[in-house]
């Protein structure tokens, strides 16, 4: 069902009047976890000022260590969901768990499946009994093909609403905190007909590298990017603040992206 070979044109999944897939190009922003009423409506007006159509921020955090900063739950979702209504904005959630599909997809418009849990079956399963739109993050260490399987189990149960994340994949390079595939990017549009997604924040995990793989993102052929800012990445940030950009550099990037988008 994800192969291109049974379904030659490409995969537009409409959101509220938002298509994702095809010509368009979709921009998700915002923090990596949403912390206050206050900061996720000052992100979601700031990511709307820019032009971006989606807001992104977790409520549910995969974090490595167990003692790590977790999220702030189903409070965070009602918040994001909040500033996303106020500000005219989709919203984008990561899910974790089967038991908390239901509610996730009840405040967002867009459900995130984390690197962690792409091959988290059970999870997989359950998001096909939905019609949600899901965004599938590649498993750090997964091959194009185990990739695609895993968009399959979604598809499979009877949702078509997935696209797939590129998000950076573990190598031998320790500089960056992931290596960002960008030829991940022209394949699976080759071999899938699904919109394909890039995460040049998780795929970098620094800042300063954000903007130029967002960009050969684009060039590459990305039908849309998913984009960490936040307001006090350096001080007030719970999370992934290294690689969250501020403010005026995320809306710089969404002005020259306009470009690279029209000559692509
Ligand atoms: C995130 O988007 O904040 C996140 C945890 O992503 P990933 O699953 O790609 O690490
Ligand atoms: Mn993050």
């Amino acid at each position: 069902l994800a192969s291109r070979d049974f379904h030659p044109d490409d995969t537009v999944i409409e959101i509220k009047g938002v298509k994702i897939g095809g010509p368009n190009l979709v921009v998700m922003g915002g923090p990596c976890a949403v912390e206050s009423p206050e900061q996720i409506d000052e992100i979601a007006r700031l990511v709307k000022a820019a032009g971006g159509q989606v807001l992104r921020g977790g409520a549910f955090k995969p974090r490595t260590g167990p003692y790590s900063f977790q999220g702030i739950g189903v409070e965070g979702l009602t918040m994001m969901a909040e500033a996303g209504k106020k500000h005219g904005l989709l919203t984008i959630t990561e899910v974790m768990t089967p038991e908390y599909v239901d509610v996730c997809a009840e405040y967002a418009d867009i459900l995130q499946v984390g690197t962690r849990n792409m091959q988290n079956f059970d999870l997989l399963r359950r998001l096909g009994t939905i019609k949600t739109p899901v965004l599938l993050k590649r498993g750090f260490s997964a091959t194009y093909d185990e990739f695609l399987n895993a968009a399959e189990y979604i598809l499979a149960g009877g949702n078509p609403n997935v696209m797939l994340c590129e998000r950076g994949i573990r190598t031998f390079e320790t500089y960056t905190r992931n290596t960002l595939d960008l030829a991940a990017i022209p394949v699976l549009q080759s071999l899938s007909h699904l919109p394909v997604i890039s995460d040049p924040s998780h795929g970098t995990g620094r800042r300063e590298l954000v903007e130029p793989m967002a960009k050969a993102s684009v060039a590459a052929g990305a039908n849309g990017l998913i984009v960490e800012m936040h307001t006090d990445p350096d001080n007030s940030a719970t999370g992934d603040g290294v690689q969250s950009l501020f403010p005026d550099q995320f809306a710089a990037l969404l002005k020259d992206l306009e470009v690279i988008a029209r000559v692509v």
